[in-house]
């Protein structure tokens, strides 16, 4: 299938005016190469084929990536800038729209302080270079307290684990999937999610290699998903009692005298409180709460310390729990006592043509990156320089000092991705003012009072800017726009340098400017290569020349970084122009040991056991008898290969078919709860109730039931024709968003004590 080219329903026939143009695609963190048709006629993209000569994906492409064609001329993308006048969305001029930003946000800000108003961008901007380089700068301009992200959804814990044990919270160790031994995935699923926190596009033949190879492969997950249909093995776990297994794990590493350092001896520290930690957990102790036998964990300790080399990998269901934190720093735990940390095969921090500049917060001396200032309400840590995204309701619902008063969502869709969507709907609400950077006008941006389009993927060029520092093969790469932008759209960073310039009260290009000088600064002075401190200022500010925008920036981190040529002190090294003639991509290698370089804590040895994480042992301790006898259901959620985040759901090649919005339930329990196949399941918590029908399945624990994110597409004022002919139940509209894990904040959606019941039918 993938030599394919898979053709759009809008293909022009015998069209003379396509051409095909290599492509990341930009949908996930996979980042695989595309070979995109384009008809420069029509400015339709007609075609999308898996690009062969693409050195880290070879061709691979999924379902998600062919839809590319559909959302490109999706009749639903908002296409000028919107303002709401009583009550109703009408178009209006960009210069309109930024006045009335400008004029706005200055007002609340002189009036409250900066905190007033609160930011929030979502996962995407990942995925275009102008968001991701140009939000640093504009947040440093507002100069608010309160950032929201994505990241205290799904992925905060790993940040903060690797934050506190590697000193930075983007060295996060990536598994080294094409050399190891024996892998480990436990709440993850790589081959519907084609890998997260892991660049690695194909990730089912990745995996199949493993075991080709005679290595072994692992899943730990209350569902037997399809990453455990081509593992060697499957551990059914109970959801949300993965730090005791873990602990259990470390308990057998220490009890059988498996720990070995290996080439980590001399640069760790906290072992003997690891040791004395996981004590209290030996696998028997374990077995009620994780229904886990303690000779399988055993078994799995034991394979695990003596192969070659290992990778024990954890992800969204292992964030996403009570103990997020602790989850996600005993597993890089376990990679460290068997010397699997920085080394080929194990878990390595990866190394790219130009460092990862965005929220890589480190230690400043003795202090973390965590706790630094606190919410105003409820007093929840900052983490990386965003709070909890469980705080914004009542950040902004709470009267007095700080209380937000105005809102900028950037490529998110908060009310559907976030815990308690009706809540935080009602929030948006009672705003004075809000702005919505976004491509669609959906369950979030219809609240705003401006809506400013951002353009298609296929109208700026595109690099691997963020995921640099997750691949697991150093390939850089840049891809030209396809279509230039028509003459009423604006790149995403034309829009965040406007409002920028006019929170800061100067010019667009004297923001510009000082955006520039400020990089090249401070990578003439941290840049890797070698030279980076003997490049002259003036010569690279010349080099770089007068187009701003993100590929300016690239080319300066490029030249700044390890591979460059230091602005021409190294010839051989690289810039922008020399990997432009790598439209497919340039293989530089596989991950390389770096961890002296990637260590950035006080003493540069691994912490093994952080003061932080380990201060929430005790909120540990007392909840295993709650997980040894659970008094009632649990909610765990799910991926479908089709979709990815919530707009996904207006893409009818990719919504088509059979219901994807369903609850899969054990037989046991389903006709406990005179369920069949099909009927309509109530699923309720204390804040509400949704209703889905009920797919029934052994593949799932007695006990759990399985419901996707990002769905319930049913309010009003949402223009996303096809995902409303889709609604499905929305999972979020049932979570408490102010259950956190601890120590990060990050919301829990997997182990959610939920009522089941049938549906009476009318
Ligand atoms: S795996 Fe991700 S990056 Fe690759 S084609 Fe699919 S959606 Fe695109």
């Amino acid at each position: 299938m993938n030599h394919v080219i898979h053709r759009a329903e809008v293909a022009p026939q015998g069209s003379t005016d396509i051409s095909v143009h290599p492509r990341m695609c930009p949908i996930c963190e996979a980042y695989c190469g595309l070979l995109v048709e384009a008809d420069s006629r029509t400015k339709k993209l007609v075609g999308i084929r898996g690009d062969h000569e693409d050195p880290f994906s070879k061709g691979f492409i999924c379902a998600k990536g062919y839809s590319w064609t559909e959302l490109h001329d999706d009749p639903n993308l908002i296409k000028t800038p919107l303002i709401k006048r009583d009550g109703k969305f009408v178009a209006a001029t960009w210069e309109e729209a930024f006045d009335l930003i400008g004029e706005r946000l200055n007002a609340i800000c002189k009036k409250h302080g900066p905190d007033a108003v609160g930011f929030y961008f979502g996962n995407p901007i990942a995925h275009k270079v102008g968001l991701l380089y140009y939000t640093p700068p504009l947040l440093e301009i507002l100069g608010s307290r309160n950032i929201y992200s994505a990241s205290t959804v799904d992925t905060t814990p790993k940040f903060l684990s690797s934050g506190l044990m590697f000193g930075d919270c983007t060295a996060v160790p990536v598994p080294d999937v094409d050399r190891t031994d024996y892998f480990v995935i436990q709440g993850g699923n790589p081959v519907v999610s084609n890998g997260s926190l892991m660049t690695a596009p194909g990730m089912p033949k990745r995996i199949k290699a493993i075991r080709e190879r005679g290595g072994k492969v692992i899943v730990i997950d209350p569902r037997f998903t399809e990453t455990a249909e081509i593992a060697d093995q499957h551990i059914s776990i109970r959801p949300g009692t993965d730090p005791y297994f873990l602990l259990a794990i470390i308990n057998v590493l220490f009890a059988e005298n498996l720990v070995r350092l290996r080439h980590l001896d001399g640069k760790v520290r906290g072992i003997e409180t690891v040791r004395a930690l996981a004590a209290e957990y030996p696998p028997e102790r374990v077995v009620a709460a994780c229904t886990v036998p303690a000779e399988v964990i055993r078994q799995l300790a034991r394979e695990f310390a003596k192969s070659d080399s290992a990778a024990w990998y954890g992800r969204f269901g292992t964030c996403t729990q009570s103990f997020g934190t602790v989850s996600s720093w005993l597993q890089d735990v376990i990679n460290v006592l068997t010397g699997n940390v920085d080394r080929a095969g194990g878990m390595m921090f990866p190394v790219g043509i130009i460092p990862n500049v965005v929220f890589n917060d480190i230690f400043v001396g003795d202090v973390p990156p965590v706790n630094r200032w606190q919410t105003r309400v409820s007093g929840l840590p900052e983490f990386a320089g965003t709070f909890p995204n469980g705080a914004l309701i009542e950040e902004i619902m709470t009267p007095g000092e700080g209380q937000i008063r105005a809102f900028i969502t950037m490529a998110g869709n908060p009310v559907l991705s976030n815990p308690n969507s009706q809540g935080l709907s009602e929030a948006f609400e009672n705003l004075d003012f809000m702005v919505s950077l976004d491509i669609y006008l959906n369950e979030t941006t219809r609240h705003a009072d401006v809506i400013l389009p951002s353009p298609p993927h296929a109208m700026h060029s595109d690099f691997p800017a963020y995921f640099v520092h997750l691949m697991v093969r150093n390939v850089p790469k840049w891809s030209a726009p396809i279509f230039p932008l028509e003459e009423n759209q604006r790149h995403d960073w034309q829009a965040l340098s406007e409002i920028a310039a006019r929170l800061a009260g100067i010019t667009v290009e004297d923001f510009e400017e000082k955006q520039l000088q400020a990089m090249l600064k401070r990578f003439i002075a941290d840049g890797k290569h070698p030279l980076a401190q003997s490049i002259d200022p003036l010569t690279a500010r010349t080099a770089l020349g007068e187009e701003p925008g993100p590929d300016r920036i690239y080319d300066l981190l490029i030249r700044t970084g390890r591979n460059g040529d230091a602005f021409g002190l190294d010839p051989d090294g690289l810039n922008l122009e020399k990997i432009k003639q790598y439209p497919h991509g340039l293989d530089l290698g596989p991950m390389i040991p770096r961890v002296d370089e990637a260590l950035k804590t006080p003493d540069r040895k691994i912490d093994v056991a952080p003061a932080y994480i380990v201060a929430d042992m005790d909120r540990l301790r007392a909840a295993l008898p709650d997980y040894e006898q659970p008094n009632s259901m649990v909610m765990i959620g799910r991926r479908d290969p089709r979709t990815n985040n919530s707009w996904m759901h207006n893409l009818n090649v990719l919504v088509k078919g059979k219901n994807r919005c369903t609850a899969l339930i054990h037989p046991d329990d389903a006709a406990r709860l005179k369920l069949s196949a099909g009927a309509l399941a109530r699923v309720s918590t204390h804040i509400g109730a949704i209703e889905l029908p009920v797919t029934i399945t052994d593949t799932i624990l007695p006990g759990v039931i399985s419901i996707p994110h990002g769905w319930g597409h049913d309010k009003e004022g949402v223009e996303l024709d096809i995902a409303r002919l889709h609604p499905g139940a929305n999972f979020n509209q049932i979570v408490d968003q102010r259950l956190m894990d601890v120590p990060s904040g990050n919301a829990i959606l997997s182990g959610v004590p939920v009522t089941v019941e049938a549906v009476a039918a009318s």
